[in-house]
């Protein structure tokens, strides 16, 4: 399988290459050259797999020549072990044509461990193979710092420097990040705020000296493995509700459009998707794409579901990419403009196209705190604020057609976030019991002043430590 950029000017590369490239040269993301596809048949055939199982077949094509198939399925099967729930990402019934796909019961109670925990294992798996060591840093306002640094935890070839702004994280995120105390782990609280941590890491990609001297790696979202990661489980629900013999709908709660993104590959890789329900907070710069046409970026602000405060979903640029027929040129032009004017042009007939699919919801925290209310008292479930805004989405947008579920993706445990559950039910959320000692457990980390300098000595001495 080769990977072209979205900008259409960088070399295409195989999994590997995109693996430890994350971004294109060119500034654009890496999208296979053609979709995988399996037959009706080949798609009953996977019906009842183990959840590791499933992953590994799914993403062979993906992999291409870069893993032989049983260091694929040795890699899936260890990285879903750690799971507090057998069935991996269990699928529990909400109402009557609404099923919550829990996507919460790895290590760090987020869904982002659905990628980690695979991608880890796949850096380490590389840069071994070619006897290299990488640096990654990063900067987190919450849930992907801590599923990074479990997912790099002990691994040889990775050093993970994350940066955090002191004082602004919940104390939950933060003891996951904290209390991890590998020797290849090192945590930095920041005197500032979440932008002046990310301004942090760019000034330290742009430094190129430094940048090489360290071999600075990056996990974010736009790296093409996270999203292909996240493709087997929207695979797993469709299935066990009968696909590819009976369409389904996902509602998914969004933030850079990673995860509604692999919602949207299982579409093209042949299983039958009839609506995909974008759901959104306050800041809800896709909700109003999807209804208006309407991409213009806004100031972030804070909301009960802090992972979602995001005005520009970066991996929006991939449907950009294939709503635009795939081309590079325009794709880059249209992008250049949205950075420049803070607006993206996109053609009406591309839009169009998109609202075929696509259904865009926009949740405050008022109607947030009433959607987990509404939960609890009439199903006695308790989801996480992110959760909830995917459930209320669903209700939107119920396919018309009964015979249609709607899967939501929940995407945090509700321990994750007690304070707004016990505002809206008046039930804390205890934390599972493997991880109930978190906040007796010892914590480690730093502080430093946002500045350059102190912070790559702070990087290169803990990079030679474990080189
Ligand atoms: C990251 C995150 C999201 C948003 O996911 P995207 O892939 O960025 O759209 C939603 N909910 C939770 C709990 C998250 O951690």
């Amino acid at each position: 399988m080769r990977y072209l950029s979205t900008r259409g000017q960088a070399a295409p590369r195989d999994f590997e290459g995109v693996l430890l490239a994350g971004l294109a040269e060119d500034g654009g993301l890496f999208l296979p050259e053609s979709w995988p596809t399996l037959s009706p048949a080949e798609w009953r055939g996977l019906r009842g797999l183990p959840y590791h199982q499933l992953a590994a077949r799914l993403l062979t094509p993906f992999v291409g020549d870069c893993l032989k198939p049983a260091e694929l399925s040795a890699m899936t099967a260890a990285a879903y072990a750690g799971f507090g729930h057998p069935a991996v990402a269990p699928l529990v019934q909400l109402e009557e044509r609404t099923f919550a796909l829990e996507l919460f019961h790895g290590p760090t109670l987020a869904f982002k461990d659905m990628a980690m925990q695979l991608l880890g294992r796949l850096f380490d798996h590389v840069l071994t193979k070619r006897g290299e060591r990488i640096t990654i840093v990063g900067a987190t306002s919450g849930d992907t710092g801590s599923a990074a640094i479990e997912a790099c935890r002990d691994r040889e070839a990775i050093s993970i420097v994350i940066l955090h702004p002191n004082g602004r994280t919940s104390e939950v995120q933060r003891r996951q990040m904290t209390t991890v105390l590998s020797p290849n782990v090192a945590n930095l609280a920041l005197e500032g705020d979440f932008d002046s941590c990310q301004d942090l890491v760019k000034a330290m990609f742009n430094d190129a000296p430094f940048r090489t001297e360290m071999k600075l790696a990056a996990v974010n979202s736009i790296n093409w493995a996270r999203v292909a990661a996240q493709i087997p489980y929207y695979a797993y629900a469709a299935l066990s509700l009968g696909a590819p013999d009976r369409p389904v709908a996902f509602s998914v709660p969004t933030g850079n459009f990673g995860n509604v993104l692999a919602a949207w590959a299982v579409k093209q890789m042949g299983l039958p998707v009839e609506r995909l329900i974008v759901g959104a907070n306050r800041n809800d710069i896709l909700a109003r794409f999807i209804t208006a046409n309407d991409m213009t970026a806004r100031p972030v602000e804070p909301s009960l579901s802090p992972s979602m405060d995001i005005q520009v979903s970066s991996n929006f640029e991939r449907l950009l990419f294939e709503l635009l027929g795939r081309d590079g040129a325009a794709t880059r032009t249209t992008m250049e403009r949205f950075r420049a004017e803070g607006r993206m042009p996109v053609p009406d007939a591309a839009w169009r196209e998109a609202t075929r699919l696509f259904r865009g919801f926009t949740l405050d925290d008022a109607g947030t705190l009433g959607e987990i209310r509404h939960l609890w008292t009439s199903t006695g479930y308790l989801a996480d604020p992110h959760t909830a805004v995917g459930t209320a989405a669903a209700r939107a947008f119920m396919p018309e057609d009964k015979g249609i579920p709607v899967v939501v993706a929940a995407t945090a445990h509700p321990a994750k976030f007690p304070d707004a559950v016990e505002q809206a039910t008046g039930q804390r959320p205890p934390l599972p019991a493997r991880m109930a000692d978190l906040y007796q457990r010892e914590e480690r980390y730093s502080l430093l002043p946002a500045d350059l300098g102190q912070v790559e000595s702070f990087v290169r001495a803990h990079a030679r430590r474990n080189g």
